[in-house]
């Protein structure tokens, strides 16, 4: 399953070293996969992992204000390991058949564990801030975690201005000329109607932490969206394609999250046909039960609205490796691109629907032209 062109059947991929060099339709072959699906592995396009401590994620609460502070309480608890949970987060995903991640990065650092990984990542700092001096606090903090980027090899280093309501204005015009950044942004109802009238369960919490002063704080979702034509606009539950105008910037969708919160149905088809890079991402295990995003692409294929099982497969590959601006390397079977690929098991039902199913569990996987060793993976013989 190339992506990038049609399935073939009976197909050979040519490797040489971390690479694919070749794709034939037929031929002799140094490895029989059997009868197995290859798909470009998956890109998981936005996660946390250093929230990957949760056994479960955080009950809803009455509004997401309250959800919020289950979050805030989470991290600053008594014995919070934040790297270790990104530790186990990035554990949990090599046994699945993502190969690259976008993560937003906050507690602990991830950068130096994803270097050691089986894995390809966009790591992007998050900035976040009510008042002034959170705010310079914050920023002084990216600027010397971006000092340090050289030192990883494979992890691109980015920002991510958290969201219009716990973020100053300047922080979102210190991150425009960023080339990767991500933003969440029209998550809740809750959201907007704060930004636009300061009112509701945000307004309180904001209060309650202290945060008397939000007039430094966005107040229409248009004045961000508009200004970043290349972010990575996350969720987007409460905007529409005319919100962004002439604008065509990548979104990210979390089927999981989303359906967690027991949120209206995605209208993932109507952002598709407005001509935006749709693109798929866990989130983190504080909305969401794993991180295992082969396992959350079933329900998009059915329901009104539901999106064909080709789309599916596009945005959990080429376009995440779009949005994350890296598919020159990754998101299809291409000779030039990195040898990351999925196998997955066809049985009887040789359908596409039935090896998207089938990437919720994948047999192996293949990161950099080797085969990836972890629990839950067999490495073929
Ligand atoms: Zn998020």
């Amino acid at each position: 399953m190339p992506v990038e062109g049609v399935p073939l059947s009976g197909a050979v991929v040519e490797l040489e070293g971390e690479r694919v060099t070749g794709l034939r339709s037929s031929g002799p072959a140094s490895v029989d996969l059997g009868d197995v699906a290859v798909v470009p592995g998956l890109v998981n396009a936005h996660t946390h992992l250093d929230l990957s401590d949760f056994a479960l994620p955080l009950a809803p609460g009455k509004s997401f204000a309250d959800w919020i502070a289950a979050v805030i309480r989470h991290r600053t608890q008594a014995g919070s390991n934040p790297a270790r949970a990104v530790v186990d987060g990035i554990k949990e995903i090599e046994s699945t058949a993502a190969t690259l991640l976008g993560d937003i990065s906050s507690a602990a650092d991830s950068r130096t564990a994803l270097e050691t990984s089986s894995l390809d990542a966009v790591v992007y700092r998050e900035v976040i801030g009510v008042t002034k001096e959170r705010a310079e606090a914050s920023w002084r903090g990216f600027e010397s975690w971006v000092k340090n980027a050289a030192l990883s090899r494979r992890i691109v280093s980015g920002i991510s201005p958290h969201a219009p309501y716990s973020t100053q204005t300047w922080l979102f015009e210190k991150a425009e000329s960023n080339p990767a950044c991500q933003i969440h942004i029209a998550e809740t109802r809750e959201e907007i109607d704060f930004i636009e009238k300061r009112e509701g369960p945000i307004a309180d919490l904001l209060q309650k932490l202290g945060f008397t002063d939000t007039s430094s704080l966005a107040n229409s979702p248009n004045a961000i969206v508009q200004r970043f034509p290349n972010a990575i606009m996350v969720h987007v539950n409460h905007l529409v394609p005319l919100h962004f105008n002439s604008y065509r910037p990548a979104i990210v969708h979390c089927p999981a999250t989303h359906a967690h919160f027991g949120r209206n149905r995605f209208p993932a088809k109507q952002w598709l046909d407005a001509g935006f890079r749709l693109a798929l991402g866990t989130d983190s295990r504080a909305s969401s039960a794993n991180l295992n995003l082969g396992e959350h692409l079933e329900n998009l294929m059915c329901g009104p609205d539901s999106l064909d099982p080709a789309t599916v497969l596009r945005c959990a590959t080429l376009n995440g490796a779009r949005a994350l601006g890296l598919h020159a390397d990754h998101g299809s079977i291409r000779p030039g691109k990195l040898a990351n690929l999925a196998v997955v098991p066809i049985g009887t039902r040789e359908d596409l629907e039935a090896v998207i199913s089938g990437l919720a569990h994948p047999a192996s996987v293949l990161w950099r032209g080797k085969w990836r060793k972890s629990e839950g993976l067999a490495n073929p013989a």
